[in-house]
């Protein structure tokens, strides 16, 4: 918390609006527009109800495909379920580790030799890292697809200059506990379509028709913010870039720490984009520093620091078992590579060097014994 937020929820108390409606809903969803330079944005209860209302939104319903990046969380796919709609994975690239424009064309045009496109592409911001949008952005316009922008982890990320989210038709948002700002739980629709935001509005507050007595003639979802959380998000959008600076900080002290180290490879940085470096993650070349990542996750967990893996790309899930996938490169899949070698590290905006270096410390142990280990059987 920055400090700021008990004052907009006292707000909330005095003019008791404890609703998911009220002044600090229409504030904060003004604020992030402004911020995310989209003409309207609509407050929902999560990022994954975004994702789901911006799906709805395009009409994906049962039997329609629809194209989503594989490595990212499982909320990025599982609306589309939702809808009855089938996803069809994406492999990444290796300079951002997002959405493979390659990938993606060899996608496009096979559904468009069956002549069946899919309803929406899905691209996710991952980590923080903005994705190639101008190549993605032409190859859905060359089909005429809609693209949903997941930047759950990337707010305050940008592209040329222009924030991410605010490329596609849809832009989500997610501020959940562990996202670089948060309402404990929350997430935000942006869009330039501002008709297409009042129907999610609608369709966030049970689809309710004009009529005192409530009348509805289609289905729609319990899925607004609480006027309560809104005042929390409020007050931690003032210190959005502060966080941003902070994580990117981090960043930079773990690069700093291991730049005399071969073999550690951070997430790159795209030209012309800044990302907000939500997490701050590596891959190892196992080969080079004699390490493993299930070694380093462990000496970290030995030491009670929370390190992970990085997502598990979901055409590898069992959820998702029997659906399509396409690699960057032939058989190669980026996105299996950078699972396989890569983990992130504690990145937390409140960190101190204390505590990074602690974590530091642990790592180059764990380095420093392999290349003993190496020497020895050399
Ligand atoms: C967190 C996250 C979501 C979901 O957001 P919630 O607010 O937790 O529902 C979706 N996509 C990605 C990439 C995320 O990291």
């Amino acid at each position: 918390m920055s400090g700021k937020e008990k004052s907009y929820i006292d707000d909330a108390f005095e003019s008791n609006w404890i609703a998911p409606l009220g002044p600090n809903i229409d504030a904060f969803e003004k604020q992030l527009a402004a911020y995310a330079g989209t003409a309207d944005a609509v407050a929902v209860s999560s990022g994954t109800a975004a994702i789901h209302l911006s799906l709805q939104l395009l009409g994906v319903g049962a039997g329609d495909i629809v194209f989503c990046s594989s490595f990212t969380f499982v909320a990025s796919a599982n609306p589309i379920r939702y809808c009855g709609a089938e996803p069809v994975f994406i492999d990444s690239e290796p300079d951002t580790w997002n959405m493979s424009p390659i990938a993606l064309q060899q996608a496009l045009e096979d559904a468009n030799h069956k002549g069946k496109l899919p309803k929406a592409v899905i691209v996710v911001h991952l980590y923080g890292q903005v994705s190639k949008m101008d190549e993605i952005i032409s190859l859905c316009e060359q089909y005429e697809v809609p693209l949903v922008e997941d930047a759950a982890e990337s707010l305050g990320s940008t592209y040329k200059g222009k924030q991410s989210g605010s490329f596609g038709k849809f832009g989500i948002y997610s501020f959940n506990g562990n996202k670089i700002i948060t309402t404990s739980g929350g997430g935000m629709l942006v869009s330039d379509d501002v008709e297409l935001l009042k129907k999610a509005r609608f369709l966030a507050t049970q689809a309710r028709d004009t009529a005192a007595h409530y009348q509805h003639s289609s289905m729609g979802f319990n899925y607004r913010m609480s006027n309560l959380l809104a005042g929390v998000g409020r007050a931690q959008l003032e210190v959005l870039d502060d966080r941003v600076a902070a994580r990117r900080t981090v960043f930079e002290n773990y690069v700093g720490a291991f730049s005399d180290r071969s073999g550690i490879s951070f997430m790159p940085e795209l030209m012309n984009t800044k990302s907000n470096r939500w997490l701050t993650t590596l891959v190892l070349d196992e080969m080079e520093t004699n390490t493993t990542i299930s070694e380093l996750l462990y000496a970290l967990t030995a030491a009670n620091i929370e390190a992970r893996p990085l997502w598990k790309p979901l055409h590898l899930q069992p959820l998702f078992e029997n659906c399509r996938f396409y690699a960057h490169a032939g058989d190669e899949s980026i996105c299996e590579q950078l699972f396989m070698r890569g983990i992130c590290l504690p990145s937390g905006s409140s960190m101190t060097l204390i505590d990074q270096v602690r974590v530091i410390d642990c790592m180059n142990d764990v380095f420093d014994r392999a290349e003993e280990k190496s020497i020895q059987s050399a």
